[in-house]
């Protein structure tokens, strides 16, 4: 288990500096790609993505492999997102990243002058200094309903839409509204979903339609 940034501070002899901590932090990171941002107001921006592994919901529908990971320092990991060095945006993704998001990382991810975005099911509190949060709540869904969401705030709501009722979103003080088609395999039922989803943002204009464009695109 990673031992957390105010921890070590008590644990280290103190001749050592903070900027020990920058490379004691280890995060684990199941990949790190540069891609269109392919959801939500972003798509179609050019972003570094950094998947942390590890969830603390486990949702039915849930397909992202987020379970192998390399442990990797702040610095090793600003080294992997400056190989894209004009990409405007950082996307840190997971699994749910804030397991593992600390203000070092995001300190340490600021020196690279690129925004800095996160995308979270907000069972979990916000370090400083994201610029961009993504909300993506599960608590309507099997399996993403264990944990409650304490976010109550975010710059995008982007919501996997099953049928649920979208006034239960209604206090989330949210700047866009995304729903999101659930993806899956079954070509029919993918179809099926996309419908309900399109019907769903004509009776709720308050929402707009998100769809997984890197997918169309095949891309990552
Ligand atoms: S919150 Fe996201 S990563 Fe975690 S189990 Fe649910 S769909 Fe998968």
């Amino acid at each position: 288990m990673r031992v957390k940034e105010s921890r070590i501070g008590q644990l280290l002899p103190s001749h050592l500096s903070p900027l020990t901590f920058y490379y004691l932090a280890l995060y684990p990171v199941n990949e790190i790609f540069y891609s269109l941002q392919g959801e939500g107001f972003n798509t179609g921006t050019p972003s570094v993505f950094i998947r942390l592994s590890g969830c603390n919901l486990s949702c039915a529908f849930c397909d992202t492999d987020h379970h192998r990971h390399t442990m990797m320092s702040a610095p090793q990991i600003v080294d992997e997102v400056m190989h894209f060095p004009s990409a405007p945006l950082i996307v840190i993704t997971g699994g749910e990243p804030l397991l593992h998001v600390d203000n070092t990382l995001v300190k340490a991810l600021k020196m690279t002058g690129k925004a800095i975005a996160i995308e979270t099911n907000g069972t979990l509190p916000l370090p400083l200094g994201i610029d961009w949060v993504t909300l993506s709540p599960k608590e309507a869904f099997t399996g993403g309903d264990s944990l409650p969401c304490v976010l109550t705030s975010c710059d995008e709501l982007k919501v996997v839409y099953l049928g649920q009722d979208l006034s239960q979103y209604d206090h989330i003080d949210a700047k866009h509204r995304f729903l999101q088609p659930c993806y899956v395999d079954d070509f029919e039922q993918r179809q099926s979903n996309m419908k309900s989803c399109v019907k769903a943002v004509l009776s709720n204009p308050t929402w707009r339609l998100s769809l997984q464009a890197h997918r169309i695109l095949k891309i990552r």
